[in-house]
């Protein structure tokens, strides 16, 4: 297989993001109470006020870019962690407003959604988000054509490759920068119960990043502030970044400027291309007759 071609003859691009969900997750679960719940509610606002700051000094000190998708509600409630953010020099993209599934929305709730946010950030960050990341990684058939109809340029929600691709949809296209479970830190951190220790999750980073950087693919590592931006998961973030530094043909890169190198002239026609179509299946079993 011809492998991807990456700028200035490196081998792999490794992109460090973070989704800053903030005080919206405690809405999406308890709505009616969130507000009431104090320790469910620190628990996640810890991301903003101690784990963004942290990891963004980490991304000083190694002065690497990142990338940061957040609700329009969190920058909303945080504008000094946008300006941080920006002033960094890191990338910021739409991760819904009350970080919406679009899977739970219909499409008018869905697009409604992607202008409040876009409104917000033009606002708060003083430009508009180019890229998307669909929260709880749920991107339904018709978000890739909303998402181009609003002037999104690329999404990092899918799974479908171990590189880049085009995903062509509402007349236009959106560059794809793949995501997966294994390279995320819910699976490892994110459960009340089964806490993995940063030794066993750097194990799996780790091999999952060194596959990619055999195969010359893009590891897009997908994390939270409120699990990550702990001490002891900050310093697993910091031995990943040296890890990642040890190899010397690597471009580590926001997704926006990754983004702008997949779009160059001689390598746009390069990338494989999808459409949003999901087959429908030759032959199902119908559905058992309910027993009465
Ligand atoms: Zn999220």
């Amino acid at each position: 297989m011809a492998q991807f071609q990456w700028p200035n003859g490196r081998r792999a691009a490794v992109a460090f993001t973070f989704d800053v969900d903030g005080e919206t997750v405690p809405y999406v679960m308890d709505r009616e109470r969130a507000g009431e719940r104090l320790s469910f509610m620190t628990r996640h606002q810890y991301g903003p006020n101690v784990g963004l700051p942290r990891i963004l000094e980490l991304f000083d000190l190694y002065e690497i870019p990142g990338t940061f998708f957040m609700p329009a509600f969190v920058a909303e409630r945080h504008p000094d962690g946008v300006e941080a953010i920006v002033r960094g020099g890191h990338a910021i993209g739409h991760h819904g407003y009350m970080h919406e599934s679009p899977m739970a929305m219909d499409a008018d709730y869905e697009e409604e959604v992607l202008e409040k946010g876009i409104e917000v950030f033009s606002r708060i960050a003083g430009r508009r988000p180019i890229g998307y990341r669909s929260p709880a990684w749920e991107l339904g058939a018709r978000s890739p054509a909303l998402l181009v109809k609003h002037g999104f340029a690329y999404d990092s929600s899918l799974m479908g490759d171990d590189v880049p691709y085009r995903v062509e949809a509402g007349g236009g296209d959106l560059i794809e920068m793949p995501v997966h479970w294994i390279s995320g830190d819910f699976p490892q951190f994110g459960g009340l119960f089964g806490i993995q220790s940063p030794d066993v999750a750097f194990e799996i980073y780790s091999q999952e990043f060194d596959g990619l950087y055999e195969t010359g693919g893009i590891w897009v590592m997908t994390m939270h502030p409120f699990l990550t931006g702990r001490p002891s998961r900050t310093d697993l973030l910091e031995r990943l970044i040296q890890h990642v530094r040890e190899r010397s043909r690597v471009w580590i890169a926001s997704l926006d400027e990754i983004h702008a190198y997949c779009r160059e002239a001689a390598v746009l026609p390069t990338l494989k291309t999808v459409t949003t179509d999901i087959p429908a299946p030759r032959w199902l079993r119908p559905p058992a007759e309910p027993r009465t």
